[in-house]
């Protein structure tokens, strides 16, 4: 029995729409020359509510499930994995507050990033601390009414652009504490093309790939956070409160990958017709007739584990093992069938001239961040052992 339901199908045959008319035809030319997502597009996102999806109503969200918001991120990331990432940073942040906020904090921040007015960064990762979470430096020490933040984030990907950092910050100056002495801080700043902040420093990381949104090392120097900017009010509840958002955002990531996949399929399938060698089209190739199998294969089970996550997810259920196996399962998916549909294309493949070289490096960083490959099946394991 399928997982999808009539609305389903409709919200995708939407979103292929919106992908097919305003993503596809820009894509390649801003990736090849390292440009940002335009605004008109995050705008007309926001107009379509894909900043909203899984928040409820009384926040001005969509109210739709996790299958939903899967769909969504796949479609858009089918035609830019960048633009399938935007919404990643809101679900993040709208999570959190939904899970963890106080009444106000919910009132005050999620109607507008569920409506797509407040854009949202994570700032977890730091030079020196990635999968290994307790291990953060960055602090935050209390000062009259709030705290100033000190330290080094890396990787903040779209901190320009974000009217809020969602900060993870250190608040037991006891490195012994690890993650029981973390706390969550949105940190309010100006978007614009470059870090806009008096306190805070960044710049962009040179990357392979996911262009379109840019990666930065940022440094925080006494950067004052009001009190009632502080996750929940409590402190110390940083890394449990993180954790909410796991499943969600893995969920999310794995979709992405399953996007990138299909357009790396599709742009294959469309070639091995088109492409004659030895008189006749690829296609005809036991070789080449492989891989389309082996490549379609391969994306429809990882889908299909997706939504089986979704799903466990939108009834209630606990669905970390699932989440971090349809990650694991669609980041391998995705090197191995980007890899594949550049071999489809030949030596075209590894040319600008085709996307086909776009979906292979950001088909690449899947497996690093969210939890890396490593982290993920540490992850798993733990869950398999405990049963
Ligand atoms: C393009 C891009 C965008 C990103 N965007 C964001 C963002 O917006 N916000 C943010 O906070 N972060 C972001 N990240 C950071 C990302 O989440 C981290 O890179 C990731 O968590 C891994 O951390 P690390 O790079 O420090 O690697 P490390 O943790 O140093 O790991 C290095 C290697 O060791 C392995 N390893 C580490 N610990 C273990 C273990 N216990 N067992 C087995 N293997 C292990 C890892 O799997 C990896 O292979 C982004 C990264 C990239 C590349």
């Amino acid at each position: 029995m399928s997982l999808l339901t009539e609305e389903h199908e409709e919200i995708r045959t939407a979103v292929r729409k919106f992908t097919e008319e305003e993503v596809v035809p820009i894509a390649q030319a801003l990736d090849t020359r390292n440009e940002e997502i335009p605004q008109e597009i995050i705008k007309q996102m926001a107009e379509l509510g894909y900043f909203g999806l899984i928040f409820p109503d009384e926040y001005d969200g969509v109210g739709l499930d996790y299958i939903s918001m899967a769909i969504v991120a796949e479609e858009l990331s089918r035609g830019w994995l960048s633009v399938g990432s935007v919404m990643t940073r809101s679900i993040i942040t709208g999570t959190l507050l939904l899970a963890h906020g106080t009444d106000e904090q919910k009132q005050r921040w999620l109607p507008g990033i569920a409506r797509g007015e407040i854009m949202t960064a994570a700032a977890f990762t730091e030079p020196d601390s990635g999968s290994d979470t307790g291990s953060m430096k960055l602090r935050a020490k209390k000062k009259g009414d709030g705290y100033v933040l000190s330290g080094e984030k890396m990787w903040v990907t779209f901190a320009n652009r974000a009217h809020i950092l969602t900060v993870l910050a250190r608040t037991d100056p006891d490195p012994k504490s690890r993650h029981r002495g973390l706390s969550i801080f949105l940190v309010e700043k100006e978007p614009g093309e470059t870090i806009d902040h008096p306190n805070i420093q960044g710049e962009p990381i040179p990357t392979v790939g996911y262009h379109g949104m840019r990666s930065y090392s940022l440094s925080f120097d006494e950067c004052f956070v009001p009190a009632e900017n502080l996750i929940s009010l409590e402190e110390n509840k940083g890394f449990y409160q993180l954790m909410a958002t796991y499943e969600s955002a893995r969920i999310q990531t794995a979709s992405r990958a399953v996007g990138v996949a299909q357009a790396a399929f599709e742009a294959a399938l469309k070639y091995s017709k088109e492409r004659h060698q030895f008189g006749q089209p690829i296609s005809n190739f036991q070789a080449i007739r492989m891989k389309l199998s082996e490549m379609a294969s391969k994306i429809e089970a990882a889908r299909q584990l997706v939504y089986y996550a979704s799903s466990m997810k939108d009834s209630g259920k606990r669905c970390d093992l699932e989440a971090g196996m349809a990650k694991v399962i669609a980041a391998e998916m995705v090197e191995y069938v980007t890899r594949e549909a550049m071999q489809v294309f030949g030596g075209y493949g590894y040319s600008k001239e085709y996307p086909v070289e776009r979906f292979w490096r950001d088909g690449r960083v899947i497996s690093l961040f969210e939890g890396t490959t490593e982290i993920q099946h540490e992850v798993i394991a733990r869950r398999l052992l405990e049963q």
